[in-house]
């Protein structure tokens, strides 16, 4: 029975992200998870050590090309613009340090600069979520500063998400008002 229990250790270890993973050796579209313009042009490294973090990425890896189909549907010029961040870059870019893209679990969105007002986005998401096209996310915002949206989720090996939270953000966070976020 040692094999057993050499066997659940096993198992367990990989589900706790415990085995180790050479983050260079993964696919390129989970490497680019990780490519940041914040980190290069300040010379940080925004390389993923933490082998759970890695784990959740190479999930993320599969969702994103379903979100990009839904939102290229209807906006072609749709293009994810952040992934994972190191605490480094994250603290580069004013994220909040309890922030998913911290834990490899967020994907930012945008169109390149022309849309203000990314509610449509995020009804589109809601829309595919209730179709069961995309993973029910933790929390979907429609960001204004810099305009963009957000999409979040739990770790899958954490279960499923009953009620995803889908917000609107409040407030002009570079005119130095209050960033609110209220459900919509
Ligand atoms: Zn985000």
């Amino acid at each position: 029975m040692v094999w057993l229990a050499v066997l659940a250790g096993a198992i367990y270890l990989l589900h706790r992200g415990a085995v180790m993973v050479d983050a260079d050796k993964l696919p390129p579209e989970v490497r680019d998870l990780w490519r940041s313009a914040t980190a290069k042009a300040r010379g940080l490294s925004n390389l993923p050590t933490d082998p759970v973090h890695l784990r959740r990425l190479a999930w993320l890896a599969t969702v994103e090309p379903r979100v990009l189909a839904v939102l290229r549907a209807r906006w072609p010029q749709a293009r994810r613009t952040s992934a994972y961040r190191a605490p480094s870059v994250n603290a580069a870019v004013d994220g909040s340090p309890s922030s998913l893209h911290a834990q490899g679990l967020a994907l930012d969105f945008t169109d390149g600069g022309s849309t203000s007002d990314f509610r449509p986005w995020l009804d589109a998401v809601r829309d595919a979520v209730r179709a069961g096209v995309i993973p029910a996310p933790l929390e979907v915002i429609a960001e204004s500063n810099p305009p963009h949206l957000h999409i979040g989720w739990r770790d899958p090996l954490e279960g499923a998400v009953s009620a995803p939270r889908y917000f609107s953000e409040i407030g002009d966070r570079s005119r130095g008002e209050r960033r609110k976020l209220v459900v919509v």
